[in-house]
């Protein structure tokens, strides 16, 4: 695989270079509410622009139904990635078409310029690959050689991830390589104890990545709304907390796993409960006794301190999904118990996830104070599941 250090190498000065970013950060409105996703990108695209490359990014945001729709433009990463950048970013008023074209016809050495949301084309995400390879080519026409640098879609097989790097010289970019490079740690050699917290909204995401940890981990920690389908797997009653009835058989076949393999298998002992989703008044109880009309919407302060003991003597911790409803202040208190847990925690410690890495920022809790933090979360956990990634292999062959 050649990469961003031998693309510069070679030298690019003047050469029209297409960067797949990952901008797709959570809005407000207009407003980019966590901007780490655009801070990542920074580097390898300044490193190109001041080697005097002409830099055109294309990125997604969102899930826009495969054409133009002003709520998910990428507006607000152009105008963010250009105050990083102290240069303006010109935004293309759509993809492939006559504004991208003058866009990029426009460009000078050392300049960046934007395509409009990569999503906004139906064929992005198309399964026909004749389709996807159709867009590949129109965007292939605007660069001499190719970069892929969206480590949060390296796991997609879409026309901006894989077929375009079938149609330019391609080159792994210095996010991606950095990504892979700490995953790589996470599978190859790892100091032990191996800690892995899981938490966030569905267990059926994450069952692939279960079952492969579970022959990895000396421990696997289960919070967040995944952990209620263990809870009742277990024989508990969840009350009406997020539930995957169809998921049982599977989790109770983990928790057979587990204790065959001898992982520890760490649920919470206790949860905050309240009637109605969101509503901030709410009780603690423990996991044996949560009432029939009530949901957890986070862990509690006993299943707090469980699991920073837990993780105290971490050698290796993997952190992936929330321990509870973050956005929400009052259910904000197990991710955070976690979150402090890893800061204070000499052990490498990774977090992967959108929500998660979200939550770790919103929280206000130092980013090196965790070895790193992944900006793609079904992309970290698909490599540890150990499936192959399009979007690298595409780069590998
Ligand atoms: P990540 O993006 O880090 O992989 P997920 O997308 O899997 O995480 O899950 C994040 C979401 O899970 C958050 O929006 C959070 O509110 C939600 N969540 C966490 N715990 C619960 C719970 N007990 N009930 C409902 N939703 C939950
Ligand atoms: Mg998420």
């Amino acid at each position: 695989m050649k990469n961003l250090s031998d693309l510069l190498a070679e030298g690019v000065a003047g050469r029209r270079v297409l960067v797949r970013a990952d901008l797709n950060v959570p809005l407000d409105g207009d407003k980019i509410t966590d901007d780490g996703r655009v801070r990542a990108s920074v580097p390898t695209i300044k490193a190109l622009a001041d080697a005097g490359a002409r830099v055109i990014v294309t990125a997604h945001l969102g899930r826009p139904k495969g054409e133009p729709d002003p709520k998910f433009s990428l507006a607000p990463a152009a105008a963010r990635l250009g105050e990083l950048l102290g240069a303006e970013v010109a935004l293309a008023g759509d993809l492939v078409g006559e504004s991208a074209k003058s866009v990029v016809a426009a460009l000078t050495d050392g300049g960046v310029v934007m395509l409009e949301n990569v999503r906004f084309d139906a064929r992005e995400t198309s399964k026909v690959d004749a389709e996807r390879e159709a867009l590949a080519a129109e965007l292939a026409t605007f660069a001499d050689v190719f970069v892929s640098d969206g480590f949060g879609v390296v796991h997609r097989k879409q026309a901006s991830v894989y077929d375009v790097a079938k149609k330019l010289p391609a080159y792994v970019g210095g996010l991606v390589d950095a990504e892979l490079g700490v995953l790589k740690k996470l599978t190859d050699d790892l100091e032990r104890p191996y800690v892995v917290v899981l938490g966030g909204a569905k267990v059926s995401d994450k069952l692939g990545v279960i079952a492969n940890l579970l022959t990895k981990v000396d421990r696997l920690l289960i919070g967040g709304g995944m952990a209620y389908t263990f809870l009742k797997a277990q024989g508990h009653e969840v009350g009406t907390s997020l539930l995957q009835e169809d998921q049982l058989d599977q989790v109770r076949g983990f928790l057979a796993e587990a204790e065959k393999r001898g992982v520890e298998l760490v649920l919470p002992v206790d949860v905050l409960v309240t009637s109605e989703f969101g509503k901030p008044e709410h009780d603690v109880v423990a996991t044996d006794a949560i009432p029939a009309d009530k949901m957890g919407l986070d862990i509690g302060p006993q299943s707090r301190e469980l699991f920073a003991s837990k993780l105290a003597d971490a050698r290796t911790v993997f952190w992936n999904g929330p321990m509870g409803v973050f956005e929400i202040e009052t259910y904000a208190g197990g991710t955070r118990a976690v979150a402090e847990a890893l800061v204070k925690s000499e052990a490498f410690t990774v977090v992967g996830g959108g929500d998660s890495a979200a939550a770790v920022r919103a929280l206000g809790l130092p980013e090196d104070g965790f070895s790193h933090i992944s900006t793609g979360g079904g992309a970290s956990l698909e490599f540890l599941e150990g499936k192959e990634l399009p979007g690298i292999s595409v780069l590998e062959s």
